[in-house]
């Protein structure tokens, strides 16, 4: 068989793997992918053989999974969260044009705004929006007119890759652009290391949230007009006491 399962692996710990990516997992003989991910499942399949690769050479890492799977071995590779979301699912299947032979199955994992919504309450109950503030693929451009829409639209919206060493002021320019719009008092919230060692987080205000230093490994909520602060959770009422 050629297969090359793309699998999501959820947050953090083994405890946030669904059965379907175990059984990728299981049923994989070589595991590959960016090394902390690697590490974290590695250990469930003692004896199974792993390849990792640096956090930059994702394509590489694509070609050498559709490589090993067209040879006949069956490949697994691993994601953070989602393999969907701002993960490898995308550019395995667009290389996997070159291997007509080979079958790719994406196998979905719990996903940061997910995972990192219900540590926080619900704050996203009603519409909301995911986008992420790397501008390594994304012009920075086509990243505030997304969030202007957003704001245009009272989505409540999740910032994925609010900042990192060389992007520090990238979360401070998106709240001014949703500042705007949105009120200062507008109800906010941040995750960080979501199922992992140090998990953390806060409910604050947009005005608030403007001067946080937050890290890579941080997911940010921030609220449509609607969200609440509920005993320091955050909420986004489905509405249904005004039915
Ligand atoms: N495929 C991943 C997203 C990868 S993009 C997923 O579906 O979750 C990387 C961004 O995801 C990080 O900058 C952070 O904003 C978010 N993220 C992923 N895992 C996280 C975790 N365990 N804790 C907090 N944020 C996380």
């Amino acid at each position: 068989m050629r297969k090359v399962y793309v699998v999501g692996l959820g947050p953090g710990g083994s405890q946030y793997l669904t059965a379907e990516a175990r059984r990728a997992l299981e049923a994989a003989e070589v595991l590959c992918g960016y090394t902390v991910y690697v590490d974290l499942v590695a250990p469930l399949y003692p004896g199974k053989e792993t390849y990792t690769t640096p956090m930059t050479q994702e394509i590489d890492r694509c070609r050498w999974a559709l490589e090993t799977a067209n040879s006949g071995r069956t490949v697994a590779m691993v994601c953070s969260g989602d393999a969907g979301v701002y993960g490898m699912a995308s550019p395995v299947l667009e290389l996997a044009q070159d291997y007509p032979e080979v079958e790719v199955e994406v196998v979905a994992g719990i996903t940061a705004a997910l995972s990192g919504g219900a540590v926080l309450g619900a704050p996203l109950g009603l519409d909301f929006c995911v986008i992420s503030l790397s501008d390594l693929l994304t012009p920075w451009e086509i990243i505030e007119k997304r969030l202007e829409c957003a704001a245009a639209g009272d989505f409540a919206v999740c910032l994925y890759n609010p900042c990192s060493k060389k992007r520090r002021d990238h979360l401070r320019r998106a709240c001014e652009i949703l500042l705007r719009t949105r009120s200062g008092d507008t109800v906010c919230g941040w995750v960080k290391n979501i199922g992992r060692e140090g998990q953390c987080c806060k409910v604050l205000t947009l005005s608030k949230l403007t001067e946080e230093e937050l890290d890579m490994f941080t997911t940010v909520f921030i609220g449509s007009s609607k969200t609440q602060n509920l005993a320091d959770r955050m909420v986004t009422p489905r509405g249904y006491e005004k039915a």
